[in-house]
């Protein structure tokens, strides 16, 4: 089949093996490229690995630090003739490019808040790794099933206390918008932190502690974003936020759950990206349609790849904060940086969105997320899917 991008709202239902692929080839080059990582981690897991930061994550761990890993992910594979999830063939692609390095790369498809995906995972680490001495938790997940009480929650993107309004952007009509939304309630602001709070990675490291597969001075690190004042009212000061919070909270208790092995949890603050998640938050890709043409301009663009490459190359001490996390997001709060955002921000409107952000490089980020209008793939080529 011809495979196009079906665009709803914000998720792409189509996406391109071959285009995955070459996306995952055009990240392993880059790393390539950069000096390797002396003295790294050598047996890393990765949970929330096919898309995002990581995925970044995996291909820094695999060719930067040459390292073995395995990943933990949830994508629809190929059925009935449609195409999986670009998750799914970013995956694949970085096994086969991996095992012909000679490293181990291992998937895992499944539920990870699941207890038995996290025994499935123990297995493989045990075959193949024996123990691991590095775990990067990068789950972003609507949902979450308590493996306890069995109770599935739902993750909201929502303010707390009084009503947002502000600026967003309809990447499907191109037409800067303002927005509306209501505060959450005390349900939905606990079912965000269930679902994107500490828990489950602080239940991941408890099993991989219990089953003796963490090697000594082991560290585990997972994910945040703060962000400027124009996105605090729904990120930073929202539901999502106060997981963050949590997750945070999280990080301290797992780094006393580490200390008998010299190990250590933080919090890793990266940058705003174009992934699959960031693209469901409101105000974010008009946020980053402004942010990316003014780092662009100063040279100090990145993405997951050069952030991460960034995080692994300094041994994970980049910029270290006085609440001990480490600011990979330090370009993008710089004070010139987010002083022009403000004043981009203030002027921004439909008739001058392409003028005054890079709309256009967001779009096609976007859209590369999904394997699609990346140089070199012959779109009009017949796919055979399953
Ligand atoms: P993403 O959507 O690209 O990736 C999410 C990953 O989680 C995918 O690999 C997906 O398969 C996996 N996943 C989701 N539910 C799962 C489940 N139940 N079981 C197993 N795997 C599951 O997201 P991302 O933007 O890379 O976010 C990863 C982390 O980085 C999040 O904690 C996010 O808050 C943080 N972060 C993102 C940004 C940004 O701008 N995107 C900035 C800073 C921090």
């Amino acid at each position: 089949m011809i495979i196009r991008p079906k665009i709803r709202g914000f998720i792409c239902i189509t996406a391109h093996p071959e285009g995955c692929e070459k996306n995952i080839l055009e990240q392993i080059n880059y790393i390539k490229s950069q000096d390797e990582i002396s003295d790294s981690p050598k047996k890393i897991l990765v949970i929330g690995s096919s898309t995002g930061y990581g995925l970044a994550s995996r291909i820094v761990a695999s060719f930067g630090c040459k390292a073995d890993t395995i990943g933990v992910y949830f994508e629809r594979p190929e059925v009935d003739g449609k195409p999986a999830s670009a998750g799914f063939y970013n995956a694949r692609a970085l096994d086969k490019f991996s095992q012909a390095e000679g490293r181990v790369s291992e998937s895992i498809n499944g539920d990870a808040f699941s207890d038995e995906i996290k025994q499935i995972t123990i297995e493989q680490i045990q075959k193949n790794l024996g123990k691991v001495d590095c775990i990067i938790y990068s789950l972003a997940s609507p949902r979450r099933t308590d493996p306890l009480s069995g109770e599935t929650y739902k993750s909201v993107l929502k303010p707390i206390g009084t009503v947002f309004s502000g600026k967003t952007v309809n990447t499907d009509t191109e037409q800067v918008l303002e927005i509306s939304i209501d505060p959450a309630t005390e349900e939905e602001i606990e079912a965000t932190q269930k679902v994107m709070g500490g828990e489950d990675w602080e239940r991941w490291i408890d099993q991989l502690l219990a089953a003796n597969v963490l090697a000594k001075n082991v560290r585990t690190y997972a994910y945040s974003y703060i962000g400027p004042e124009v996105t605090w009212p729904i990120y930073a000061h929202g539901t999502i936020g106060k997981a963050k919070d949590h997750l945070e909270q999280s990080a301290k208790v797992i780094h006393n759950k580490l200390k008998n092995l010299g190990g250590e949890a933080a919090i890793s603050v990266n940058k705003a990206v174009v992934t699959q998640a960031s693209s469901a938050i409101p105000v974010v890709p008009l946020y980053n349609s402004v942010l990316f043409k003014i780092m662009k301009q100063k040279e100090i663009h990145e993405g997951c790849i050069e952030q991460i490459y960034r995080l692994f190359s300094s041994h994970f001490n980049a910029n270290r904060d006085e609440r001990g996390r480490i600011r990979l997001d330090n370009l993008e709060m710089r004070d010139d940086v987010q002083r022009e955002v403000k004043e981009i921000w203030s002027e921004i409107s439909t008739e001058n969105l392409r003028e005054l952000s890079d709309f256009e490089g967001y779009k096609n980020e976007f859209l590369r997320l999904f394997g699609f209008g990346i140089t070199g793939v012959d779109y009009e080529r017949d796919i055979k899917i399953l």
